[in-house]
């Protein structure tokens, strides 16, 4: 060993770096500074010089080892490897070999070991990250789409690809625009700049409504939550898009349900109050007559007994049916209950069309109607009308005149109409 490598090593440099810094000659070690003593578990030098280096690397890379150490001097950036220390756990170490002088016939190597466990793993544990997210993202149930900023779709997960029908090699790449309905894709560039240049936006960090569209071209509901994340210099947009069909048929039902009746399903008292309240603002702009038609079926109570609760529940549905035949598709039938419905007759020509609506109601409740075991009920109905504006401007005016008339006809004999007009001795 000549004097320069003596010197070399007994450097300060040498003892202060934490790398293992050895040299080799005829391929045992005849040099190590403090750091390779402590990484490779030594009590001191002496139990490690006159050793072979390959006496401490890992059974695995026996085959790397058996190439020659002047293999590993060749590769300049280094080669990965497992240090095996005395009587401790094998250590990730990024091994650099060079050649340093020829002496006598063996030649000289200085190698360098650097401990590299603590990268290898934060590595694996990036990995080992990435691929549980990679697991989550393939087995959630929304679509994970990301964009950048011009909305070119950057990644789209197993559930995207699932709910928009387009298998992801159609979708990286190309605008975000292929998965919404026109009246949403016609605006999203202009959305999108107006976002990238002023931070505007109400969906940013927010979740809102939209639609989406299926290859098939199918349009569905779908809830969309977006985030926004810088990836280096790119600005990157996460949209999260659950599909709500379900959710929005679920709340239609229920909506349905609290306005309908479930027998007939006619509007009920609710939706009656709400399609009455329109019709009288409308009648008030227009100055078109409106009529509000209170009909009670006559001697109803013994088809239930007589026939069953079951033939009484099937005159309601056909009577409802029946009122609805009669009137246009504008105008409302409602059930309030029992075997009491309503009509409103909007947009009349002049308030007695709606006797010429009565009188059909009339005839087509009179019919027979086909119950149960094959039997026919037979039932007739008692008719009050009042007119808006004449027999009251609000609802409830309109509705006392209308059930006054209805009694006066159940007074008077049933099975006929009468308009609030033309009640003897009535309340005004
Ligand atoms: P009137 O000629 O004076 O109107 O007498 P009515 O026999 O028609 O009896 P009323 O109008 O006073 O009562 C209606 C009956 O309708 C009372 C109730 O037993 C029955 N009813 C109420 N709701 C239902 C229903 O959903 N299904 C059936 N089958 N019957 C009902
Ligand atoms: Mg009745």
């Amino acid at each position: 060993m000549d004097q320069k490598v003596r010197n070399i090593f007994d450097s300060e440099l040498l003892r202060a770096i934490s790398n293992l810094v050895c040299v080799l000659e005829d391929g045992r070690l005849k040099y190590i500074n403090p750091a390779g003593v402590e990484m490779l578990c030594a009590p001191d030098e002496t139990a490690l010089l006159g050793h072979e280096l390959a006496e401490f690397i890992h059974a695995d890379y026996a085959e790397l080892i058996a190439l020659g150490i002047d293999a590993f001097a060749e590769e300049e950036a280094g080669v990965p490897l497992k240090l095996r220390p005395i009587n401790a756990m094998p250590i990730d170490v990024l091994m650099r070999v060079r050649a340093l002088t020829q002496s006598g016939d063996g030649e000289i190597y200085m190698v360098e070991c650097r401990d590299i466990s603590n990268y290898i793993r934060a590595s694996q544990d990036a990995r080992k990250r990435e691929q549980r997210l990679g697991n989550v993202l393939g087995t959630v149930r929304d679509a994970i789409l990301t964009i950048d900023q011009k909305g070119n779709v950057q990644s789209i997960n197993a559930a995207g690809e699932r709910m928009f029908g387009y298998p992801k090699n159609l979708v990286l790449g190309h605008n975000i625009k292929m998965l919404m309905p026109s009246q949403y894709a016609d605006h999203h560039d202009s959305y999108l700049d107006r976002y990238v240049k002023t931070g505007q936006s109400d969906l940013v960090n927010n979740s809102k409504e939209f639609e989406g569209q299926h290859a098939n071209g199918a349009v569905f509901p779908i809830e969309l939550t977006v985030t926004e994340m810088m990836e280096g210099t790119q600005r990157l947009f996460t949209g999260v898009i659950r599909d709500i069909t379900e959710r929005k048929k679920a709340l239609d039902k229920i909506q349905h349900l609290a306005h309908h009746d479930s027998l007939t399903d006619l509007p009920n008292r609710n939706l009656y109050i709400e399609r009455v309240e329109r019709a009288i603002h409308r009648a008030r702009r227009s100055g078109k007559p409106l009529a509000l038609m209170f009909v009670d079926l006559d001697k109803f109570k013994p088809i239930n007994d007589q026939l069953g609760h079951d033939a009484g529940d099937v005159v309601l549905k056909t009577v409802a049916e029946r009122m609805l035949s009669c009137v246009r598709k504008s105008d409302t039938v409602a059930r309030f209950g029992g075997d009491e419905f309503v009509a409103i007759l909007e947009n009349l020509d002049h308030a007695d069309s709606a006797a010429v609506v009565a009188q059909k109601v009339l005839a087509k409740v009179a019919q027979d109607i086909l119950v149960p075991c094959g039997k026919i009920a037979n039932v007739g109905a008692s008719i009050g009308i009042s007119i808006f504006p004449d027999d009251g401007e609000t609802m409830d005016d309109l509705a006392r005149t209308a059930d006054e008339a209805m009694y006066a006809v159940k007074d008077e004999g049933r099975n006929n109409f009468k308009f609030y007009k033309d009640l003897k001795g009535k309340a005004d």
